[in-house]
Parts: C-alpha cells; structure tokens; sequence
C-alpha cells in the first residue's frame, strides 16, 4: 500500500504573471492497482482544480479583471525545504524554486530565509537530492492555497 503523498503544484497566470501554489493530498492507494492509482491521481487533481477555481473567482478576478491563462510551472511530491509549506495557506510567501535534471514541471520548492540557506537544506535531505536539484534556485512570489484551509470560508 503506497502511503497518501502532498502534491505541490505552481501555477502562473498570464499576461500578469500572478502565481498560485496549491498542495493537495493524493490518497494512498496499492501500487500494484493501477485503478486505484488512477483515482487516487483524480483525487489529487479535481482537489487542485477546486482550489484553483476558487482562487480564481473569489481572488483574483476581484483584483484583476483580465481573462488570465493559467500554465503549470511546478509540480513537487516530496516534503519542501523550510516549515511554511506544511502549514495553511497564506496571501502571500516568498517560495525558492530550483529545476531539476528530470525537466519541467518537476522543482524543488521551499521557504528559506535566502538561497545558501535554501541550498544548505536542500543538500541535508536525500530524498530532495534525489529530485536532482538545479542551481540556481529563483524566489516566487506566490499566494499559497491548501486542502485544509477551511473549506467552508472558500465556498461561496
Ligand atoms: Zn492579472
């Protein structure tokens, strides 16, 4: 039985440049059934779907209102350099993003207070080594959503 995982993925908005990251979690599910891989997969997505749409409507029309086109600029599904990103969401969080040698959309992410710091924890965790981190990493300013930010206040 594979264990449940937090997905990270970073969107950016054009033309403006807005930038979302949402962490969902995908489900554990047995990694010899391929079904329920495949619907653990569309737990995480329609979860990350739904805090787009919200950010989206409730968020950023209100403050911008272009018809903006969103693109996925990174997606991580290890633990992240840095506390901030296992808590809730926030208006706003300076995140460091590095590429990775396996190509877009895969970076590693975090919060760290400047990027010796951010390469200094990256470099201690064998699991964020093993993504194969790229210098040099870049600081995102983004607003940061999660599935355990009360749902009740992002419906409307
Ligand atoms: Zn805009």
């Amino acid at each position: 039985m594979g264990a449940p995982i937090k997905i990270f993925r970073l969107f950016s908005y054009q033309p403006c440049g807005h930038e979302l990251l949402v962490r969902v979690v995908r489900p554990a599910a047995s990694n010899a059934d391929q079904g329920a891989l495949d619907a653990a997969d569309d737990v995480a997505d329609s979860a990350a779907e739904q805090l787009c749409t919200w950010w989206e409507q409730q968020r950023l029309q209100p403050e911008c209102p272009h018809r903006h086109t969103p693109s996925l600029v990174a997606e991580m599904q290890e633990e992240p350099v840095g506390e901030d990103l296992f808590g809730l969401g926030r208006p706003r969080l300076g995140v460091w993003a590095a590429k990775t040698k396996y190509g877009a959309p895969w970076m590693v992410l975090g919060t760290a207070s400047t990027e010796a710091e951010f390469w200094q924890q990256v470099e201690d965790d064998s699991a964020l080594l093993a993504l194969g981190p790229l210098a040099p990493a870049e600081l995102r300013d983004v607003c940061f959503l999660t599935d355990e930010d009360a749902p009740s206040s992002r419906q409307s």
